[in-house]
């Protein structure tokens, strides 16, 4: 809710029975005070010295905020007249530091640097909230580096971490609740992806954190897909077997018992490896024989590219294991019987 304040014969700092502004109350924020500023923005009780025309350049929403009709009996704070938000300060901070004070987020000395999440998201909301496109862009550009379609980026989490920082599991409903209300489906599966993780007991507290982040509805359907997804990894580790032997293959009775016993052996471990089902597992799958029998080196290798293969299927496919439609993923996969 947006709204200005004005009241008869009334200035700022003096009494508040109907909710006016005190000054004794408002904090002056430190970091966004334009010294010649000709307005206050006072989100809760944090006041920002901006300047109207700075706002209204890259904000329509502002624009019309400052436009409402003069009234000569305007309150002022400070000797300025002010804006009441009601926005986070700790958000709206965020927005007038780029827009106000030129600052930049993204690059230090033309180099990437990282974003904490939870500035990227203030961005992605107030920027949102008040139509400032520019920042809203480079914000979502830059969480979608994070949560990405491509796969080998998606496993190279270093690689995202140069991105955004201080990125938590539990993130992930933030992220789903920003994709939503900036249509950015392209932010989903992931997120769902991780979300899903939550309900999994491999974290701390597992269904009771997703209970605390989602309804109980969301809850179920979550692990319900987390059971599909296990469930395909399951059977993606069957496949590194069935898939033998290869047509080059010398020894392919030899060959077909050795794989046998190793997805008898795996069976009692975890290869299909709930975290890490977008992991390539043939190392984990063959290394149960330690060494003391292998298939054919043609037959390995079929299993291996197998493998990849049908990674990448699952990940072409992690939209639908979320019943999401989105635009831009990647769909165009090798033909598993290649
Ligand atoms: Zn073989």
């Amino acid at each position: 809710m947006l709204g200005t304040r004005s009241s008869k014969r009334r200035r700022a700092g003096s009494e508040s029975q109907d909710g006016a502004l005190e000054e004794d109350n408002i904090t002056l924020d430190a970091e966004v005070t334009i010294p010649d500023g000709n307005v206050f923005l006072v989100a809760q009780r944090v006041a920002f010295r901006v300047h109207k025309s700075s706002l209204s350049r890259v904000s329509d929403v502002f624009r019309d905020l400052f436009a409402l009709p003069p009234n000569s009996n305007t309150e002022t704070l400070h000797g300025l007249p002010y804006v009441q938000v009601w926005d986070d300060p700790d958000d709206l901070r965020h927005l007038l530091l780029v827009v106000c004070c030129g600052k930049n987020y993204y690059y230090e000395n033309d180099e990437v640097k990282p974003v904490p999440f939870r500035v990227l998201a203030a961005l992605i909301r107030v920027g949102h909230k008040y139509a400032v496109q520019p920042v809203l862009n480079d914000a979502l550009a830059r969480l979608k580096k994070y949560y990405t379609s491509d796969l080998p980026a998606w496993l190279d989490v270093e690689g995202r971490n140069c991105f955004v920082s201080d990125v938590k599991p539990r993130d992930a409903a933030t992220v789903i609740q920003l994709a939503r209300l900036t249509n950015a489906p392209i932010l989903l599966p992931t997120a769902y992806f991780i979300a899903s993780q939550l309900t999994s007991t491999v974290h701390e507290n597992g269904n009771k954190l997703a209970l605390a982040l989602f309804s109980p509805e969301d809850t179920a359907f979550l692990v319900t897909a987390r059971v599909r997804l296990v469930k395909v990894a399951y059977a993606r580790m069957m496949s590194l077997v069935t898939c033998l032997p290869n047509v080059l293959c010398e020894t392919p009775q030899a060959c077909m018992k050795t794989g046998l016993c190793a997805l008898s052996m795996n069976r009692t471990t975890n290869t299909a490896n709930e975290d890490k089902i977008f992991d390539l597992m043939q190392d984990r799958f063959w290394d149960v024989l330690a060494g003391q029998r292998s298939v054919c080196a043609e037959c390995r290798a079929h299993s291996d590219d197998y493998d990849a293969r049908l990674r990448s299927a699952m990940w072409s496919l992690l939209p639908a294991h979320f019943k999401l439609k989105v635009d831009g993923w990647p769909t165009k996969t090798d033909a598993i019987y290649g």
